[in-house]
């Protein structure tokens, strides 16, 4: 007899599809089917589907044509279930995020995997072991106690006080019960230390590095390999955290603050919150790790969600804070942005052989350029911001939509030949730096001069083998790197995110410069800190002085709490975006109008309002912020309106998405 199988295709709709089969075929399966007259790739969603449930004659069911593998488990299924509910994506695309690109194509892979069975860790082993300090020993025996159960803990440690220490043992107990791993971190390529320092403590383990920039060919074997159990740590970025396991003993998620975890297009998922949900659905701990954790994470431990662990002290017993000074601009007017006394401490490191870093949050020459006799500034045509001026390339890029042109000889607009530069990016004070001191050795870090983990990795093993005097770098620097003669940091241009129209910019900058300035001072000489500002006097430069993450948290989370913002209430943006700005907009206004018709008491909808960078990649955008302190009501909510929105007369193909718990206004 023949049997229903529910199918997931790959497409914008949130349902399955039905097709007949003449076999049994088990849940998770990939498959081949017919869908709107081409051959697709499937997985097998619902099998022995009951015959009343079908709306229509079961011989119209159209046959499975093939049945390719089983790549899919039980655990994977149910984790695409619930992350479907919570972001509102359709389910046959959220499953299709989650799996390795290769597995779309309609072909079986023969991979030959490697022959070894799982290692057994010997130990002890032959690498030598740091010996732990009193916190580190505790916290590691607290949390040994929940191995075998959920147990979200939070591991909140100052810059360098030896997180990855309490990591490594944790994995180690974890290996040792023959359990497998997973180390999320927001960008692999710039944590060479990082793995380095796995390798290095298990030599004899079976690792996989899984990020976005893998190939595809790589993906899946490491997909493969930990679904089999082969893989027995798995070091990845934000899509790592949707691999399959045999046997997830832990997840361990550094950096957790880290905005990166979060996806911003398709399926707009927080890698740290679906791996909270993975460890609870799998009952096993889950670690996040921070020297400024997240205000969501601070709210969860608040809510006693998450359990709390400290370690207060730099791990290398001669290691300092570094002293933090404010550069009031005021008294130390700047010189093309950099002032004296900053350039003095430079030359002093210089004269001691330590490194600097000068660290300013933009990358390019300046961000922009203009004409004085006409006011022509340099946009992009397909954005609404202004073109960056790149001097190494004599090129204006958008850093938005990439696009990029040569600079005009002359203004586009007068004529006039002379124009103008104005603000500074790396590449500027790059070039300043190399007039003030011809002799010193200045390396560039941003994302153009780190494109690829090849060219990273050399720039590291310079720095690391002393080959650098001065380091100019974005916030890539902030990202924990350990520079033993790291002594000085100078912050250049930071005040613009002191008052932002996004209220998580001030935790934003806060977190960068707490990071940053973490990077001085880990060896056994002191930090020196120097932050330039027009306003030393403002709270978070006063908390930062103070090293007082714990303070200016505390200080944010009332600010949050009396403006009834996000951790306090859930956000969700509904996006629009159309060649032309009424269209979104007229859209929108029709989107909330049915939206007010359905809501409950507890549901807010704003009036929309065009996006801050209003056009992007020539699409103009506009916005509904959504809000509710019932995050129940508010997915309930949120499952009417889509059906609603789907039934609008949309003439204008406008494209519109949801946007839960967004980090960007
Ligand atoms: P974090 O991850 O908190 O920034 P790390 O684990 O990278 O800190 O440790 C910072 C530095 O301190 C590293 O060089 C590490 O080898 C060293 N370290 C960590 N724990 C100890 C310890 N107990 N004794 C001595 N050095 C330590
Ligand atoms: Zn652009
Ligand atoms: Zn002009």
């Amino acid at each position: 007899m023949k049997k229903i199988v529910n199918i997931l295709l790959d497409v914008p709709l949130n349902q399955s599809f039905s097709y007949s089969s003449e076999e049994n075929i088990v849940v998770g399966s990939r498959v081949l089917v017919e869908f709107r007259k081409n051959q697709v790739v499937g997985f097998v969603w619902q099998n022995n589907v009951d015959i009343k449930s079908l709306t229509f004659d079961i011989k119209k069911l159209k046959p499975i044509i093939k049945v390719f593998d089983e790549v899919l488990d039980n655990k994977i299924i149910k984790l695409v279930k619930f992350i479907a509910n919570y972001y509102h994506y359709p389910i046959g695309q959220t499953l299709f995020t989650c799996i390795p690109s290769l597995l779309r194509k309609p072909q079986t892979y023969t991979l030959k995997l490697e022959d070894n069975k799982l290692l057994k860790l010997k130990a002890p082993k032959v690498v030598q072991k740091i010996h732990l300090n009193n916190e580190q020993q505790s916290v590691i025996a607290a949390i040994k106690q929940h191995l075998e159960a959920f147990y979200p803990a939070v591991l909140y440690g100052i810059t360098g006080s030896g997180k990855t220490e309490v990591y490594l043992e944790l994995i180690e107990s974890v290996l040792l019960k023959g359990k497998q791993v997973l180390v999320l971190v927001p960008e692999i390529n710039l944590t060479p230390q990082l793995l380095s320092r796995f390798k290095r403590r298990f030599s004899n383990v079976k690792m996989q590095i899984l990020t976005s920039s893998s190939s595809g060919l790589s993906r899946l074997k490491g997909y493969y390999n930990a679904l089999n159990g082969e893989a027995q740590i798995i070091i990845g970025t934000r899509l790592a955290v949707f691999t399959p396991f045999k046997n997830l003993g832990i997840i361990i998620v550094d950096e957790e603050h880290d905005q990166s975890f979060k996806q911003y297009d398709g399926l707009r998922y927080s890698a740290r919150d679906v791996a909270v949900l993975r460890a609870s659905s799998m009952k096993i701990p889950v670690i996040l790790g921070s020297a400024t954790p997240s205000l969501e994470t601070i709210y969860n431990i608040k809510l006693k969600k998450y359990e709390l662990y400290k370690l207060t002290n730099r791990a290398v017993e001669t290691a300092r804070l570094p002293q933090i000074k404010l550069l009031d601009l005021k008294t130390y007017p700047p010189n093309e942005g950099i002032t004296d006394i900053a350039l003095e401490n430079i030359k002093k490191c210089l004269d001691n052989k330590e490194l600097s870093l000068v660290f300013i949050n933009r990358r390019g020459f300046c961000p922009v350029i203009t004409c004085y006799e006409c006011n022509w500034i340099s946009t992009c045509n397909n954005c609404s911001v202004n073109m960056v001026y790149h001097s190494s390339t004599k090129e204006l890029k958008c850093h938005h939509c990439g696009i990029s042109k040569k600079i005009p000889r002359t203004c586009p607009n007068c004529n006039n030949p002379y124009l103008q530069a104005i603000g500074q990016g790396t590449q500027k004070v790059e070039e300043i730096l190399n007039q003030k001191f011809p002799q010193a050795r200045i390396s560039r870090i941003d994302q153009d001069t780190t494109k690829g983990k090849a060219s990273w990795e050399k720039l590291y093993n310079k720095i690391y083998n002393n080959e650098v005097d001065i380091l100019v770098g974005t916030q890539m620097m902030a990202k924990g790197h350990d520079f033993h003669n790291l002594t000085l940091v100078v912050g250049l241009n930071l005040d613009s995110g002191l008052y932002s129209y996004d209220f998580r910019s001030t935790e934003l900058l806060f977190t960068q410069l707490m990071q940053v300035s973490g990077r001085a001072g880990r060896g056994d000489k002191e930090g020196l800190v120097l932050l330039q500002t027009n306003f030393p006097k403002n709270e978070l430069y006063q908390y930062l002085i103070n090293h007082d993450f714990a303070g200016f948290a505390n200080y944010l989370m009332l600010q949050r709490k009396s403006l009834n913002v996000p951790p306090y209430s859930n956000y969700v943006l509904l996006r629009a975006s159309s060649s032309k700005i009424k269209s979104a907009m007229d859209f929108l206004l029709e989107v909330e109008n049915l939206a007010n018709k359905i809501k409950t008491n507890d549901i807010n909808i704003f009036s929309p309002v065009p996006a801050i960078i209003q056009k992007l990649k020539k699409k103009e955008r506009a916005q509904i912020l959504i809000q509710s302190n019932d995050r129940n009501k508010l997915h309930i909510f949120l499952d009417k309106l889509i059906v609603e929105v789907n039934n609008i007369k949309n003439k204008n193909m406008v494209i519109w998405h949801l946007d839960v718990d967004p980090l960007e206004l």
